[in-house]
Order: structure tokens, then C-alpha cells, then sequence
């Protein structure tokens, strides 16, 4: 806990009860989150709370670059307290979203394309994840 009000102190963000706690949410459980599943996590704690609120203390970090917004599926961006620039995998079977690794592309290197200056990529693959692929292999795929 004391962590994470440093790490608001250090923005020059004030660190109110439920701001502190969308971020300990995403810290702790270290993977993406929907902002539905960290309300979900936060209930028990601050009943008062509305999804709305989540929303936009969600926003209001992303602007603070405490945490970072996924749109790897189509319907429902994710969130994470990882913020450095990495690339997302989203495994078609399970849902699961992931963090690859994967080496810079020759264009980001340079960091212009035609004359566009790149700031910020993210990679979106799609497919199938290691566990899946196993189980399909194994026939115990379903
Ligand atoms: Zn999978
Ligand atoms: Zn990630």
C-alpha cells in the first residue's frame, strides 16, 4: 500500500481511497483487467463505488501514465499497471490476453515511416496460446 502512495506522490497526484485502490487492483493481480472485473475485485472493499467511477479514475490514470488501455478485443478495452511500451497476444480460444515479446521492427527503429514520425506502437497478434495449442495437440482440445 505504502508503495503505491509513493508512486502517486511521485506524479503529484493526490491519492484518494478508491484511486489508490484501481491501482493496487491492477498492481496485485499483474495481468489485464476489465474495468467490469476491477469493480468486481474493489466491491467488498468500497461499496459505494459505481462502475462509472472505476471508468473514470481508469481514465484518469491513463492520462497520470499509471496504467495503460488495450483494445485488443473488439468490445471491451483492458487495463494494466505495466506501462511500458510491449506488445499484446490474445489467445482466440481462451480469451486470455498476453504480454510478447517481440523484437523492434526496422520502422520503429528509425522511427519514421514515410515521413510519419512514429511516437507509440502497440502490436495486437491473434491466435492460439501455448496451453491451447497443447491441448489441441493432446486431443483434449474441446
Ligand atoms: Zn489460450
Ligand atoms: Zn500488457
Amino acid at each position: 500500500m505504502l508503495e503505491h502512495i509513493e508512486v502517486f506522490r511521485k506524479k503529484k497526484i493526490r491519492a484518494t481511497p478508491q484511486r489508490l485502490g484501481v491501482y493496487k487492483v491492477l498492481c496485485r493481480a499483474n495481468k489485464h483487467l476489465t474495468a467490469e472485473q476491477i469493480y468486481g475485485k474493489m466491491k467488498a472493499e468500497f461499496p459505494a463505488l459505481s462502475l462509472a467511477t472505476v471508468y473514470s479514475i481508469l481514465e484518469f490514470l491513463k492520462k497520470s501514465a499509471l496504467v495503460q488501455q488495450i483494445r485488443i478485443t473488439f468490445d471491451k478495452s483492458c487495463f494494466e499497471a505495466r506501462c511500458d511500451q510491449h506488445h499484446h497476444f490474445f489467445c482466440k480460444r481462451c480469451k486470455v490476453i498476453f504480454d510478447i515479446d517481440i523484437p523492434r521492427c526496422s520502422a520503429l527503429r528509425k522511427k519514421e515511416v514515410d515521413g510519419f514520425l512514429i511516437e507509440e506502437l502497440q502490436g495486437y497478434f491473434y491466435g492460439i496460446c501455448r496451453d491451447c495449442k497443447n491441448k489441441v495437440k493432446d486431443g483434449r482440445g474441446d
